[in-house]
């Protein structure tokens, strides 16, 4: 195993009616942005219990924040924090809002001229940042409980994320309730997304981490059990639950200390939604197969556990083993919905090589936790992802 520190300061209120907590955690003082996305927290009946747990405190609200959250959708909000004197920020949504939210905290003490920068530097320049609390409505991208942001810029085509200790939220909200209102193909993509970013973390190697290994297995295992549960009964509160804290568990630091880390299956996933506008967790479908397949030389032996303790493939070769694993992984993605192949979203091979080429111009020639995927590589992957 590898040397680590491992540090997650997030507090997590999980279950049924957890949302009246927010009026332990926020000062009575607070001068509070709540910063939302298109109305789901309106139909779903989130936004009145936390107007009713934030009382009458002050409080400013930032609507509009979308999918893939831009930044120019977010300067507005970093404006009114700074005109307002705002001091703490709540975010009541997705991960794209969660996401949003930790730029705005970022963002309004920044020092320098350009708070795009934070994403040019991936987070080397955040200095400080206002604290945040979250209410989680969608299970998927661990943003509750991590410090990283993805942030787009669609005027320029870009999708770039920044990590920073900075913004961990203070605390979050997870009560599965309020998941009960996602339509079928949400759900779809957070079980998806959340899968990725435990393999991101276990299929790498070497690794002799066995708390690690065997916790990123469970959470695997239960994606693939209480997420079909969820979606054939939205209002199951127990699969619910368990999906909730599975994604959770699956990017908030636990399961990727001491190991390997490869990412690069989302680093190329970005670039398909910066260009065609694709949801995220599906980008991650067409990436991650033919990725897999790319690497299986030096994933090998994680290939092989991966197919026996998650797929129960105990027969045939390593090598057969483990391309059983990755139809398996694509069989996964296919049976809640999400297709695997370019084609499917009306995109050609002709991307291959412009992703290849763009991640190159930000310096990436060589990512994977092996760093031996090159720009050959990465265009000739997603070439057979067609
Ligand atoms: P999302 O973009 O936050 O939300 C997708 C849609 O779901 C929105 O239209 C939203 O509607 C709706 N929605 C959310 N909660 C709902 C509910 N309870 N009921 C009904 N509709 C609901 O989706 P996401 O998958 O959570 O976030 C994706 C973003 O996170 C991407 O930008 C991705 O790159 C990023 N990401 C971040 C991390 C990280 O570590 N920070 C990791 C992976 C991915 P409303 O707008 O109306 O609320
Ligand atoms: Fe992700």
């Amino acid at each position: 195993m590898d040397n680590f520190t491992f540090h997650n300061p997030t507090r997590i209120h999980f279950g049924k009616g957890q949302i009246a907590r927010i009026a332990d955690e926020l000062p009575a003082d607070a001068k509070v942005l709540l910063l939302a996305g298109g109305g789901s927290i309106k139909a779903n009946g989130v936004y009145d219990q936390v107007k009713s747990a934030l009382g009458d405190r002050t409080v400013f609200e930032h609507w509009g924040v979308e999918a893939n959250p831009d930044f120019d959708t977010l300067m507005p909000a970093v404006e009114l924090c700074k005109k307002e004197g705002v001091t703490w920020v709540l975010a009541v949504g997705g991960g794209s809002v969660l996401d949003g939210a930790k730029f705005i905290c970022a963002a309004v003490p920044y020092a320098g001229d350009d708070p795009w920068q934070i994403l040019v530097d991936a987070g080397a320049s955040v200095k400080s940042a206002l604290p945040l609390g979250t209410v989680l409505t969608l299970p998927a991208t661990g943003s509750e409980a991590n410090m990283a942001s993805v942030i787009s810029r669609r005027a320029i085509q870009e999708k770039l994320h920044f990590l920073s200790p900075h913004v961990f939220p203070v605390f979050s909200v997870l009560d599965p309730e309020t998941t009960y209102s996602l339509p079928p193909r949400q759900v779809a993509n957070g079980i998806g997304d959340a899968f990725c970013h435990v393999l991101e973390q276990y299929l790498t190697f070497p690794a002799q981490a066995a708390v690690q290994d065997q916790f990123a297995e469970s959470v695997l295992r239960v994606l693939i059990t209480e997420g079909k549960k969820s979606f054939d009964n939205p209002t199951d509160y127990d699969a619910r639950a368990n999906l909730v804290w599975a994604a959770t568990c699956a990017l908030n630091g636990f399961i990727g200390s001491g190991v390997p880390q490869d990412w690069s299956t989302h680093t190329i996933g970005h670039e398909l939604t910066a260009l065609h506008g694709i949801d995220h967790a599906r980008t991650l479908a067409i990436v991650l197969p033919a990725l897999l397949e790319a690497q299986k030389p030096t994933k090998l032996a994680k290939l092989v556990q991966f197919a026996e303790r998650v797929w129960g493939v105990t027969t045939g070769t390593d090598e057969e083993r483990a391309t059983a694993a990755i139809a398996h992984t694509r069989a996964f993605y296919e049976s809640i919905g999400i297709a695997t192949h370019l084609a499917d979203y009306d995109v050609t091979a002709e991307v291959a090589p412009l992703v290849a080429k763009r991640l190159a111009d930000r310096g990436l020639t060589a990512i994977g936790e092996h760093g031996d995927l090159t720009p050959e590589r990465i265009e000739a992957l997603l070439r057979a992802a067609a």
